[in-house]
């Protein structure tokens, strides 16, 4: 565990986050779509949608490396008119030193507790009820208790449309002074509604999700609104799909703001699908599997399910000779109703070292899927 004060520090970054910004050098360490260069911007990143770059185009590539100058062109074939003006008139650093990230808001460039303080003061402390709220009493729970997915999906979806996700408005609501501003574009209120619809980054993974939607049309929805008539639109064995994708999103926030890690869109969508299809392949009836064990193997051993209100992990582990490793774990109720399962590959030397990263692999499963209660067998 981490010091206090190291926590502390962690936890106020986002202070950071708000009255930083990139000097820019040779443009090497700036990401044009994620980061503050822009000094004259209200937030101080880009607001142009440039869709021929992605979230690792650096500011670099709009230098011309010979006559060190903008390439205007490029810059204006991708920026909204306002902002071609801006980055047009940011003088360039003839002698191409390193890119510099400095503190806007005092004279000399370092971070000083008073203009810090003050900038938090000027935060938006908006209390405002979430529209959600209204929308809560009247969503027809059937319509999600009744869709085929992971419980530990539906009961994070659940969690969404009670407002009862620790979002940064939610926290603030309950009078945790932190920032209420989205931590991927740092422009908006961290509500429901924009982490999961509304934010330009939102916008990206649903257009590259297979439902392939253009959440712009629903920019005035309350959340529990869109997903009722969202998931009266998909067909039903999709629906499931819908909600790995919701999952998805909380997922990989949950990384950026903990983690410091930035999932690709595309990672993300292939994860949603992915959870989805080990859900449907796990929920078959098992008649469709062959019911006899393979000679020789110990899964004569019979299952014993764990107490009411426990969960039970088991997981196991098997090395081929061609030195290609996995493991596998499956979390199961005392009904013995499967309610998560996954596999890995892996590389591991030994046939107990693969068995401990199974183990490894499976808590943090279990973890992840908000199951705190379980006893671990393995096999
Ligand atoms: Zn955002």
């Amino acid at each position: 565990m981490p010091s206090y004060t190291w926590r502390s520090i962690w936890n106020a970054k986002w202070v950071l986050h708000l009255g930083g910004l990139w000097r820019i050098g040779n443009g090497r360490s700036i990401s044009i779509k994620e980061d503050p260069w822009l000094p004259n911007q209200n937030g101080f990143r880009i607001w142009s949608t440039c869709s021929s770059f992605d979230s690792e185009t650096r500011v670099e590539q709009l230098i011309d490396q010979e006559t060190i100058r903008w390439r205007e062109d490029i810059i204006r074939q991708n920026f909204y008119h306002f902002e071609a003006e801006q980055i047009l008139n940011i003088p360039l650093d003839q002698n191409q030193q390193e890119d510099c990230y400095y503190w806007k808001k005092s004279k000399n460039g370092e971070c000083e507790v008073k203009k810090a303080y003050h900038l938090i003061r000027s935060q938006p402390q908006n209390h405002a009820q979430s529209s959600n709220q209204e929308h809560q009493n009247r969503f027809p729970w059937k319509l999600l208790w009744n869709t085929k997915a992971l419980n530990c999906t539906l009961n994070f979806t659940w969690r969404l449309l009670t407002s009862s996700l620790p979002t940064r408005i939610n926290i603030q609501k309950r009078g945790i002074t932190s920032t209420s501003l989205c931590p991927r574009c740092w422009r908006k209120e961290e509500t429901e509604e924009h982490i999961f619809k509304d934010c330009t980054w939102t916008q990206r993974f649903w257009f590259a999700s297979p439902f392939n939607l253009r959440t712009e049309r629903a920019q005035n929805h309350p959340i529990g609104a869109w997903i009722e008539e969202l998931l009266n639109q998909i067909r039903k064995g999709e629906r499931g799909l819908f909600l790995e994708c919701l999952h998805a999103i909380w997922w990989g926030r949950n990384k950026l703001i903990f983690e410091d890690k930035k999932i690709d869109i595309q990672e993300l969508v292939n994860r949603a699908t992915l959870r989805y299809q080990e859900f449907t392949v796990m929920s078959m009836p098992t008649e469709n599997f062959t019911a006899e064990p393979p000679p020789g193997s110990r899964s004569l051993m019979c299952w014993v399910p764990p107490e009411p209100n426990l969960f039970k992990l088991n997981v196991d582990a098997a090395i081929s000779n061609e030195g290609a490793n996995g493991g596998g774990a499956v979390i199961r109720n005392s009904e013995g109703e499967i309610m998560v399962a996954a596999t890995w590959l892996f590389s591991t030397t030994s046939t107990i070292e693969a068995e401990a990263t199974a183990c490894l692999l499976g808590l943090n499963l279990a973890l992840e899927c908000c199951f705190f209660l379980f006893s671990l067998r393995r096999r």
